[in-house]
């Protein structure tokens, strides 16, 4: 059974404030987008059984609310700045959607490719008809027809070196 949500402060570090934020789920009841919240200073995922239930762990995490109390004391004792969010962050490396031939480290790096000059955007490479001069003066599409016919046209073409395209 689907509990109701309330809204709470996060009952493990305290900081972080659950709220109803969701005008979405005053105009959809079934709506609940709620239920996945998690806190982004510890990591625990809003529960509302296991908040009145503290040593029941049945539900969205893997341990009990005391146990992860615990667990939470242990992390800001080797940092006390310990943030989950950050501490779970990782880097997504991807090659380069243009040539292909040369990794970004991570998404959204805004790192320029030495290949084929292509800067790295995210928002370029999920729409590749769309965003012309946003990281790049053309879209993810046209810029490859560009540095395509750059290849042809120049042997070994290479933006750092010849820097056309640009
Ligand atoms: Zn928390
Ligand atoms: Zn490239």
């Amino acid at each position: 059974m689907e509990s109701k949500f309330e809204p709470m402060i996060c009952p493990v570090c305290g900081k972080y404030e659950f709220v109803d934020d969701t005008d979405l789920e005053k105009a959809d009841p079934d709506y609940e987008g709620y239920s996945g919240d998690q806190c982004s200073y510890c990591g625990w995922i809003y529960d509302v059984d296991q908040a009145h239930n503290p040593d029941s762990a049945n539900g969205n995490n893997e341990l009990s609310l005391n146990e992860y109390k615990e667990w939470y004391k242990e992390r800001l004792k080797e940092d006390p700045d310990y943030n989950f969010s950050e501490a779970s962050y990782e880097p997504e490396p991807h090659v380069c959607p243009v040539c292909g031939r040369h990794q970004f480290s991570d998404s959204f790096s805004y790192e320029t490719c030495p290949v084929c000059g292509w800067v790295d955007d995210g928002v370029m490479e999920e729409e590749p008809d769309k965003w012309a001069a946003n990281a790049n003066d053309l879209c993810l599409n046209d810029y490859k027809t560009r540095y395509q016919k750059l290849c042809k046209t120049i042997t070994g073409y290479n933006y750092s070196r010849d820097q056309y395209g640009k």
